[in-house]
């Protein structure tokens, strides 16, 4: 082995990020090594608690900090119930809230529908959401699954289930970039495909 194996160990973590080739990873770890900043300490501290220290919000699935039972939306008692936002992962919260024109709460799926991935209904949190429908005062279910095929596949199915339940369902209009994430989405953007949002039913 050419490297020594913490370096090696090291590049080969970097390389099994999204995004991050073997040069890229290896330029980090080469900075990592040489910086005379406490970077890779405060790194390994961040790292070494993102997982014990966050935990779902027990409604609607967004990330919370552990021992929290509800995320921040959910546990604000201004935020209109009876309006359900969906979308796939806790950073098109984010990208929503950012607009500051939102004023229901979401449920958070943790993924889309994809037959190729092998990824089924019980594999997200649709369950969660029916029962929420069914239990909960809910007007009306925003369908804001990214613009991609798996997205879409994802509103069409989650409007199969809800529609029955004798609830209003709505999807984000288009204009939003196609195949990309709402996440990257600019907040005039989001704002006017909420405002412009279209009947499922
Ligand atoms: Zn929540």
């Amino acid at each position: 082995m050419l490297l020594p194996a913490p370096i090696q160990d090291l590049i080969n973590a970097f390389s099994r990020l999204p995004g991050i080739g073997p040069k890229t990873a290896s330029r980090l770890t080469f900075y990592m090594l040489r910086t005379s900043d406490d970077l890779p300490e405060e790194l390994a501290r961040a790292l070494s608690t993102l997982k014990s220290g966050t935990t779902d919000c027990q409604r609607c699935f967004n990330i919370t900090t552990a021992g929290r039972t509800l995320c921040e939306v959910c546990a604000n008692p201004d935020r209109d119930q009876s309006l359900i936002c969906i979308v796939e992962e806790p950073l098109d919260v984010l990208a929503l809230e950012r607009t500051e024109g939102f004023p229901g709460v979401y449920h958070v799926l943790q993924g889309a529908l994809s037959p190729i991935e092998g990824i089924g209904p019980e594999d997200l949190k649709i369950r969660q959401l029916l029962q929420r429908v069914q239990q909960g005062e809910v007007s009306e279910v925003i369908l804001a699954t990214n613009p991609s095929m798996e997205g879409d596949a994802t509103a069409m199915y989650l409007r199969q289930q809800l529609l029955p339940m004798g609830v209003r369902v709505t999807r984000l209009a288009r204009g939003l970039p196609v195949g990309g994430d709402l996440e990257y989405a600019d907040q005039n953007t989001l704002l006017r495909a909420l405002a412009g949002r279209q009947e499922m039913g």
